[in-house]
């Protein structure tokens, strides 16, 4: 049976390199059927780790990955929080006393090493052997648990059977090793994964960086599956070099041996990508939904809305760009971009504008299809190309150079309003 677990240590952060790991974990647990737990690793008492907790707990759920023990789902093997775990960690340590695997120095418990070369059998790196050279403090001498102490008994007491974290950790394994054996309890696989590092290469991405942390995404309305995904390939691929996978296929795929031992390079270009073919993607209804959540003055039109959202939706790179992306739909004021302009001045903008609101405002057929024949039609009776009169509509229309299409942003618009903006542009205001 596969149990796995996220232990973080609850800083106040949920960093990507964490998120990721916990996205690894929960991966296998789901590809094996296997069961995924939660455990907060407080054992520094000091900090606020209510709140600090909060932010990993949200993170998770943002990010879609439910877990099966843990904080505010219980669980056979509780409490999950280490700083509610002293008699666990208690009894552990009369073990390792009674099989004389400890000493006091200077107040402070150590633990006795064996001295022998310990096999971490890495699913990752392959088999590796390290030797513990020297004893290690388990217990401070102000009473409290080292790290190493708590990580392993949490290990053994809730039989966790592969132990998937960061790279970082590798160096502490063998002391780990010599822990399990020490308990008489059998060693888990181990499956360290290798480090993340910054876009530009130099270094390993730390939570200082930016876009380091899942709130910065969550804040910049990133969509969570397509963060999800990205960091579903942040050291791993599937053999066919795919990117773009819904998280079904992935957890079908998914296996630790084909996690990548080099470090992952964070690709943010790569990651902004997907959010756009996730934003273009997503199903219209819940586009509708949460476009308009985010809209804070569609004026209660909302018939209006949708028809602006359902035409901007495959042009929308981003939630984030969203507001600024449709917003003179929205208003009449809106300004004019004033280099786009000194661009068009050259092929006679105001003329163009002028003919077509003439046809605009006479039309019969006030339809994408009319209105593209209406213009082929003006480019040839006056002999200048048909952009000529989109790129001029186009500003009077929205002060831009860019939009949705030309065609669905009139008919959407309505003749009213577009015959409006074509006059406001025509007299200079
Ligand atoms: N609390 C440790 C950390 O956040 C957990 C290490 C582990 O997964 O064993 O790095």
């Amino acid at each position: 049976m596969v149990r796995v677990r996220f232990a973080p240590s609850p800083t106040g952060f949920f960093h990507i390199g964490g998120a990721r790991t916990a996205l690894f974990n929960w991966l296998y647990a789901r590809h094996m059927s296997g069961t995924f737990i939660l455990r907060i690793e407080d054992t520094d008492r000091e900090r606020h780790m209510e709140e600090a907790t909060s932010v990993i707990l949200s993170g998770m759920r943002w990010l879609g990955m439910d877990w099966d023990e843990g904080p505010e789902v219980g669980g056979k093997y509780g409490p999950y929080f280490q700083s509610q775990r002293d008699d666990i960690y208690g009894e552990y340590l009369e073990i390792l006393r009674r099989n004389d695997k400890v000493y006091e120095q200077d107040g402070a418990i150590y633990f006795r090493v064996s001295r022998e070369p310990q096999l971490i059998d890495d699913l990752i790196r392959g088999q590796v052997y390290r030797v513990e050279e020297k004893d290690f403090v388990i217990f401070r001498s102000n009473g409290t648990p080292v790290f190493h102490f708590v990580n392993v008994v949490d290990d053994v007491a809730m039989e966790i059977s592969h132990v998937i974290r960061g790279e970082d950790h590798l160096s502490n394994s063998s002391k780990h090793v010599e822990l399990f054996k020490a308990f008489g309890a059998p060693v888990p696989k181990f499956a360290h994964i290798p480090l993340i590092l910054k876009t530009n290469g130099s270094g390993k991405m730390s939570k200082r960086d930016v876009g380091a942390l899942v709130e910065d995404y969550r804040k910049s309305r990133f969509l969570p599956e397509a963060l999800r995904n990205y960091l579903c390939l942040l050291g791993w691929s599937p053999k066919d070099d795919r990117e773009i996978m819904s998280i079904e296929e992935v957890i079908q795929l998914f296996d630790l041996c084909d996690v990548n031992r080099n470090n992952a390079r964070f690709d943010d270009k790569k990651l902004a990508y997907m959010n756009a073919a996730y934003v273009k993607s997503m199903p219209l209804e819940r586009f509708l939904e949460k476009g308009k959540d985010l809209l804070p003055n569609f004026g209660g039109d909302e018939h209006y809305a949708d028809q602006v959202l359902t035409i901007c939706q495959e042009k929308l790179r981003s939630f984030e760009e969203l507001n600024h992306f449709v917003s003179y739909f929205f208003d009449e004021e809106f300004e004019y971009e004033e280099r786009a302009w000194s661009d068009l001045k050259k092929r006679d903008p105001l003329l163009r504008i002028s003919e077509l609101l003439e046809v605009i405002e006479n039309m019969e057929d006030f339809s994408e299809q009319g209105l593209e024949e209406a213009v082929v039609k003006l480019a040839e009776e006056h002999a200048v190309k048909t952009g000529d009169y989109i790129h001029a509509v186009r500003f009077a229309l929205s002060g831009r150079t860019v939009g949705p299409s030309f065609y669905k942003m009139i008919v959407v618009m309505g003749r009213e309003r577009v015959a409006r903006r074509l006059k406001r542009a025509l007299s200079g205001k």
